[in-house]
């Protein structure tokens, strides 16, 4: 963590009042810790997006084309004629306020640009200037206002202050999409080279080797074999597995935070081990793939074309491998582009079948057009028909409460099979308030939903209203493991509850399914995946230990 990111307990000193300012005066404030650095010219020139350059969100000069006010004017009118949910969601807001409180960054920072509503009016204002006749002829009276170079860093600073995480959007009663307004601004800004690090950079790499990490196909492969190691030392029965294959049943993809980083690689040794005992005991053949080795997708944070994009690779590795139809892990934003932008963006993927589960015969119909089964579902299904052999105790060390990862939970209502599954694997699940999870979740707060570190003020604030919850069965029950199912969760809520509830850990889902799977020709388990005593094992070891010590004590004797 920065070190000039202030401590909670000046993190909390929240300021709600609204500003006796109108919000059009006052001028953006540009503040360290609150933003993520501008991208690198080089991802930007890889991706083909116009006016790569050097620049400091900073600086005063943020050396613009010199017709950019022309390019964000006809770049809007573009997508204005293009999607008619944007020029919807431009003129229907009644400004009721109903969104104005649900936004987490709004919640603790209190910043008024951070209610949803004043958000959209960034961009709704220069909608009514430029394209509204009203807003041509009263002016600021009617809430326009025109292009300048202070209403655009504006855009830049608060866009990217958005997660996309539809919070809100729950609570419209119009139905306004906030987080499909801040994709608009964001391809405005594109125009004009105003991107940030943390987007261009994973999406160049994902173009160049599969992933957002950059991995080359011989490490993806290196981090599974290093996982085989870690499974055969925990359980003693050294995995199996596909990578590669052409003619397997069905083509499995991650986001690749779960291979490379921690606590998500524990996830990945469950995958492992899962795919392991379904072969071993039902001749189910997974197969991983070097090729489509990125589940998530930054093109949603990008644009709609580098969405497309990204989504396209894992059709065509499905396409190449034969594969029956894909299973997708534990991942945000994926799912929510599988399931609602998917269809029309490069479906139907009719080259693959409607997936069906081999084992169980269960028809996924949710699949049905976009063939890409949710892990969670899949391994619901199987503990649902009693395939799986599992020993709950193994997880009695744990006390686990359950995050509903925004985009799987607002995006395609995986709300149930999470938490069945835990339910079969733990002894000890706990909730968190009501008005904090499944629909109505908070985000991770990962600072425009994309983890960088050079924003964490604003991670913390954003990520406050979870955390707060977190606390909440912490203190009530005891919890001390929060279970997500997205890869970007993963790597955010550990600073997070470092910050806020230090004595939470965070772990994904088929971790706690693989301490509780009971594989065939295993040796009896000491510890769990990440080398922690499984209870009741240590106080055999101590008994042992004892015992051994008096019997030499008697024979001393
Ligand atoms: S971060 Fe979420 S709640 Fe806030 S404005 Fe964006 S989509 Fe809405
Ligand atoms: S709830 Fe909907 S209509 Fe009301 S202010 Fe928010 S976006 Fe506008």
């Amino acid at each position: 963590m920065a070190d000039e990111t202030p401590k909670p307990e000046e993190l909390i000193q929240i300021d709600h009042r609204p500003p006796k300012t109108d919000w059009m005066e006052v001028p953006v404030n540009i503040r360290k810790g609150m933003y993520c650095y501008a991208s690198n010219p080089k991802s930007v020139e890889y991706l083909g997006l116009p006016h790569a350059r050097e620049w400091n969100p900073l600086d005063e000069d943020w050396k613009l084309p010199e017709n950019w006010q022309e390019i964000i004017h006809e770049g809007f009118k573009e997508r204005l004629e293009k999607f008619r949910s944007f020029k919807v969601f431009m003129d229907i807001c009644v400004r009721c306020g109903a969104c104005a409180d649900k936004c987490h960054y709004f919640i603790g920072t209190g910043d008024p640009k951070n209610m949803p509503v004043l958000r959209a009016e960034l961009l709704r204002s220069v909608y009514r200037n430029d394209f509204t006749r009203m807003g041509k002829i009263l002016g600021k009276v009617n809430g326009a206002r025109p292009m300048t170079v202070d209403v655009l860093k504006e855009w830049w600073y608060y866009l990217f202050q958005c997660s996309e995480c539809r919070r809100c959007s729950v609570f419209c009663p119009y139905g306004i999409d906030t987080a499909e307004i801040t994709i608009m601004g964001r391809e405005l800004l594109n125009l004009l080279g105003l991107n940030i690090d943390w987007i261009a950079t994973p999406v160049a790499n994902c173009y160049r080797t599969g992933n957002h990490l950059g991995i080359q196909p011989h490490a993806f492969k290196d981090m599974l074999d290093f996982f085989v190691e870690d499974i055969e030392e925990v359980t003693s029965v050294q995995v199996d597995y596909s990578i590669n294959k052409k003619g397997a049943d069905i083509l499995f993809i991650t986001p690749s935070g779960d291979v490379f980083a921690d606590p998500g690689t524990y996830t990945a040794m469950g995958y492992l081990m899962l795919f392991h005992y379904l072969k071993e005991k039902y001749g189910l053949d997974v197969t991983w793939s070097t090729y489509g080795s990125e589940g998530g997708n930054f093109g949603f944070f990008t644009s709609h074309e580098t969405m497309k994009r990204l989504n396209s690779k894992m059709y065509a590795e499905a396409k190449r491998l034969g594969v029956k139809w894909i299973l997708g892990g534990e991942c945000g934003h994926m799912w929510r582009v599988i399931n609602q932008y998917m269809d029309t963006m490069n479906g139907p993927a009719d080259f693959l079948e409607e997936p069906v589960s081999p084992i169980t015969g269960t028809k996924f119909e949710n699949a049905k057009s976009n063939k890409m089964v949710h892990i969670a579902e899949f391994t619901s299904d199987l503990i649902m028909h009693g395939k799986l052999e599992l020993d709950l105790s193994r997880n009695d060390h744990l006390k686990v409460t359950f995050h509903d990862s925004c985009n799987p939970a607002r995006g395609m209502g995986i709300f149930e099979e999470p938490r069945y599954v835990i339910n079969n694997v733990c002894n000890n699940f706990y909730e968190m308030p009501a008005n904090t999870i499944r629909e109505n979740t908070f985000c991770c707060g990962s600072g425009a939903g994309l983890n960088a570190g050079e924003d964490m003020e604003l991670r913390m604030a954003g990520g406050l209203p979870r955390a707060n919850a977190v606390k909440y069965v912490h203190e009530k029950y005891g919890v001390n493991m929060l279970a997500c199912i997205c890869a970007i969760d993963r790597a955010a809520l550990p600073p997070l509850m470092e910050y806020w509830v230090p004595e939470v850990d965070v772990t994904g889902l088929h971790e706690l399914v693989a301490n509780a799977l009971i594989m065939p020709g295993e040796n009896e388990r000491a510890t769990d995946l990440r080398g922690e005593d499984i209870p009741g094992r240590e106080v055999e070891k101590v008994q042992e230990g004892e015992s051994e010590g008096e019997s030499e004590e008697q024979a001393d004797e």
